[in-house]
């Protein structure tokens, strides 16, 4: 464990809440085990395992979160990162699209006309997004995959070469989808090596705390809390958690939506990752499966999780302090006096720029002369001046900049004086002095 570690003695209150959370759903029985590739028949029904990482890097666990598994399909969003990064969306969505399919991860359903498969989270997806990875050969391919997964996860990963040898041996069907997508002509790659690489992908060794922060690089645009390093650029983070919110969780993409409603990924082995974008990611290893085949405790938890605290992406953020803290005319100078505070989001900004119209509204027209640096509230007949303090606003976003200079812009327009107090002010290109209003 590194110093980054939670969970240690005494415990804290996340790592217990999740301990209580697995505690109550581990009595779930339901669900079976896949068997379709030999070894994973071999997982622990009873193995249950939880993580939580937070943006800053915090690690929470609760269960069997250091058991090993095969990531299988939970595999297949960090590889499409890969792809998008390589080629950009344009050219990857030329080769698989973006449509929940709403057939099953096997399915051979590739898109009537183009033959592209539906998107890169089913089989056919994930296949023809592997092979877009540019390399010299198969071994090169796998290599950029494996170095990505590790570099999401933070560590160096490795391949289960049992799991990886019986896929091989059973994946005819994959197989097929391959030689379909080939024959379609939306397979770069020849069929069988482009399987391949897609059966070791799936055979790469995490852990419940891996999926967390993978998780979590997501959930921080691409950038890894536990390493610092940006894996991905912030818009193919993005793109990808579009695709998982759509896509991720096989035939039952909808109804996670509509009852969990974060951007998540499961795979046959029973792992299943979930992403507060901006927040946390999340994590569960629990291999009974249901019969659309996630995770059945998995499910459970995220259901759980998301209603007790609000997770769900289209739920309205809790309401942030308030932006204006004075707004009232100075009697000593006469001038109007606006002081906000905080991080200038849209919310914010528009909340001052608001006032600040409702103030100007106040106005008389002023001459345009009026608009010299220094010019008092005297300066010409009906200027106003406005002395805006920004002392206590710690950044603007690009949208709060947007509406707040040109806000000002038109206040000074209209022959009106504005001064703007603190550092922030730089931001808004103007002189943004430390003395006080
Ligand atoms: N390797 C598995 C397969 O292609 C992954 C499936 C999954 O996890 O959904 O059958």
């Amino acid at each position: 464990m590194t110093s980054r570690d939670a969970g240690a003695d005494p415990p804290d209150v996340i790592s217990e809440a999740l301990a209580d959370l697995r505690d109550r759903l581990a009595a779930d029985e339901e669900g079976e085990v896949a068997r379709y590739i030999p070894p994973l028949a071999l997982a622990d029904p009873a193995d249950f395992g939880l993580a939580l990482v937070s943006r800053e890097g915090h690690r929470y666990r609760a269960g069997q979160s250091d058991t090993r598994f095969t990531i299988q399909s939970v595999s297949k969003p960090f590889v499409f990162a890969l792809a998008l990064t390589d080629l950009g969306l344009e050219e990857t969505t030329r080769w698989v699209g973006a449509e929940p399919s709403g057939e099953a991860f096997n399915a051979i359903s590739l898109e009537p006309g183009t033959g592209r498969p539906a998107n890169p989270m089913i089989n056919a997806g994930a296949i023809a997004t592997s092979s877009l990875i540019g390399a010299a050969d198969n071994e090169e391919r796998f290599a950029r995959i494996l170095d990505v997964l590790g570099r999401f996860a933070g560590r160096t990963l490795d391949v289960d070469e049992r799991v990886h040898e019986a896929e091989a041996a059973t994946g005819d069907r994959n197989r097929a989808l391959a030689h379909l997508l080939r024959a379609s002509g939306r397979l770069r790659l020849d069929p069988v090596e482009a399987a391949d690489v897609y059966f070791r992908q799936c055979a790469v060794l995490v852990d419940t705390v891996d999926l967390a922060v993978m998780a979590a690089t997501l959930a921080d645009g691409g950038r890894n809390p536990v390493t610092d390093e940006q894996v991905v650029p912030e818009p193919v983070a993005v793109q990808v958690l579009a695709v998982m919110a759509t896509c991720g969780m096989y035939d039952a993409s909808g109804d996670w939506m509509l009852r969990v409603g974060l951007p998540a990924k499961s795979g046959v082995s029973g792992g299943l990752l979930a992403v507060s974008p901006g927040r946390f990611g999340i994590a569960c290893y629990s291999p009974p499966l249901d019969p659309v085949g996630n995770p059945v405790r998995a499910v459970a938890a995220l259901r759980e999780l998301s209603a007790r605290f609000g997770l769900h992406l289209l739920h309205n953020p809790a309401p942030s302090a308030p932006t204006i803290t004075t707004a009232r005319r100075d009697p000593r100078t006469g001038a109007l006096l606006v002081t906000a505070q905080g991080s200038l989001d849209f919310t914010a900004a528009e909340r001052l720029v608001h006032t600040l119209r409702r103030f100007a509204s106040t106005f008389t027209s002023a001459t345009a002369t009026a608009t010299a640096s220094g010019a008092g509230p005297t300066a010409a007949s009906g200027a106003e001046s406005i002395v805006l303090d920004l002392e206590r606003v710690a950044a603007l976003d690009s949208t709060a900049l947007a509406l707040v200079s040109a806000t000002l812009a038109r206040i000074e327009a209209a022959g009106h004086v504005v001064r703007v107090v603190g550092d922030a002010g730089r931001a808004l290109g103007r002189q943004g002095s430390g003395d006080g209003p």
